[in-house]
């Protein structure tokens, strides 16, 4: 079976769906082929857009300053080739600036009333709460994980459930307090509850998303305040911090009831996978392509590709009862690194398996014959991060793929996200920044190649 489209987007998470948007939005006809999940819906949600620099331990104070630092410092890192298109070298990072604020912008538009709606700037970085009591530093956080103000009189309830093992409420506590006592900041009142509520009869080995299913449902949230209540009452709790379990498809919602029947104010803190607020991001962003026009082929890989000329022609898909033969204008490629597939490590070294694209390390050098173990640290947490997360594919000013001579590979190829060279998410807090600025680069690039095709 043969599909024509004018965008092929092989990857459906942050970046994929991000260029999808974009171009839909551009009037193009859109095509995603998604072979499963990817880092995006394992992702806490929290869109990171600069947290860090590399081995430093200050957080910065806004995306702005951080994206300043890293552009100046880092020429290979993606937010740096965003800005290669400048006329010169003093307007680059002005390029940065705007391309950011631009997908910035374009996101908060595609999920606005959406259960993964966000709210934040470039302008200040937010301390959200992790479930370790931890914090770290993000750009833009979904609307019910958002830390409130605290104030000298604001009493801080860390509240779990029983038989659900990813949340330790106890721990979070101590964790969270320890650090504001260290810092001299409120709350100063930090207490933690368990809460029984036995989501569809289930007592034990419960997870977040089987909560957020169940607070979903009505009555959930009517039994969740009644387990509440008597802790808020005792402690005298103005604020609570729970899992981020309020719902799949109406967190806000199950927000605004609870707090009202509680009275005291509700957050959700940033978690591991199994992830709701990642979950909630991926379907939200699935459907405002979908409200576009947009065709998402779920459980579709693309195993391989025909070029005429300078330019991808065919890219062939299948699935467990079908092939099909995908007959694209312009292809973006966003198939993550790991977990998403878009790039593999095997013992022999690191490849980019649709395309056979040549892998390269953080300043672009060849990875060829290196195995994966060798850019790896012998200690698996340092400040500098691993080298291993750093690589991916290099790019040219349009961020299309490059091959093993510097050339671009295809002139109708673009690339965004986690398959990226020269970034290091864990450390720098950039993953859903870079996969978002790329993505909304890659899909407008995208189009402006089948708007050439057609004249
Ligand atoms: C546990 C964890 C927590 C994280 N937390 C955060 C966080 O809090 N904040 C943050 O900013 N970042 C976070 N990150 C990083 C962030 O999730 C990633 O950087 C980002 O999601 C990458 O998006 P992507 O679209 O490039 O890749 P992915 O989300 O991995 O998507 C790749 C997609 O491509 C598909 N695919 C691959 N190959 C093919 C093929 N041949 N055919 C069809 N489909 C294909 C995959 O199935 C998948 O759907 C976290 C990452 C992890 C692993």
């Amino acid at each position: 079976m043969k599909l024509e489209t004018d965008v092929l987007v092989i990857g459906g998470g942050m970046a994929g769906l991000t260029a999808a948007c974009t171009a839909a939005e551009a009037g193009a006809s859109i095509t995603v082929v998604r072979k499963g999940h990817g880092a995006t819906a394992d992702s806490s949600g929290a869109i990171d857009i600069a947290g860090y620099l590399p081995g430093g331990s200050t957080p910065f104070g806004s995306a702005r300053e951080g994206l300043q630092a890293l552009v100046g410092l880092f020429p290979y890192h993606p937010y740096s080739v965003l800005g290669r298109v400048a006329a010169d070298a003093e307007s680059q990072f002005d390029q940065v600036l705007e391309r950011v604020t631009d997908s910035v912008s374009s996101l908060k538009r595609w999920l606005s009333g959406s259960p993964a709606e966000v709210m934040g700037s470039l302008d200040h970085n937010i301390s959200a709460v992790t479930v370790l009591g931890s914090t770290k530093p993000t750009s833009l956080l979904q609307t019910t994980m958002t830390p409130p103000e605290w104030d000298d009189d604001s009493t801080l309830l860390f509240a779990g459930f029983r038989g659900h093992s990813d949340f330790n409420a106890s721990l979070a506590a101590k964790t969270f307090m320890a650090a504001q006592a260290r810092l001299g900041e409120p709350p100063r009142r930090i207490a933690d509850a368990q809460l029984s509520l036995a989501p569809f009869g289930k007592p034990y080995n419960v997870s977040s998303i089987e909560i957020a299913r169940h607070l979903d449902h009505p009555g959930g949230i009517d039994a969740l305040a009644e387990e509440l209540s008597g802790h808020v009452e005792r402690i005298g709790a103005t604020h609570i911090a729970l899992p981020p379990v309020l719902g799949l498809k109406r967190p806000a919602k199950n927000r605004s009831l609870l707090e009202e029947l509680i009275e005291a104010q509700i957050f959700e803190l940033l978690s591991f996978p199994p992830s709701v607020p990642g979950l909630r991001l991926l379907r939200s962003l699935d459907a405002a392509l979908i409200g576009f026009g947009g065709r998402i082929l779920e459980a579709h890989e693309a195993v391989g590709y025909e070029k005429s000329g300078s330019e991808i022609s065919r890219i062939k898909c299948t699935t467990h009862h079908r092939t099909l033969e995908m007959l694209p204008s312009s292809v973006v490629i966003a198939g993550g690194k790991f977990i998403g597939g878009g790039i593999i490590g095997t013992e022999d070294g690191l490849t980019e398996p649709l395309f056979g694209l040549p892998v390269v390390s953080e300043d672009w050098t060849s990875t060829a014959g290196i195995r994966p173990q060798r850019l790896t640290r012998p200690v698996s947490i340092t400040s500098e991060g691993h080298g291993l997360f750093a690589c991916g594919l290099a790019v040219d000013k349009l961020l299309r793929p490059l091959d093993e001579s510097g050339d671009t590979f295809a002139n109708n190829l673009f690339s965004a996200g986690g398959m990226m060279a020269g970034y290091n998410y864990p450390v720098e807090k950039s993953g859903l920044g870079v996969a978002l600025a790329t993505g909304v680069t890659a899909g407008m690039n995208a189009v402006e190649r089948v708007q050439e095709g057609r004249i």
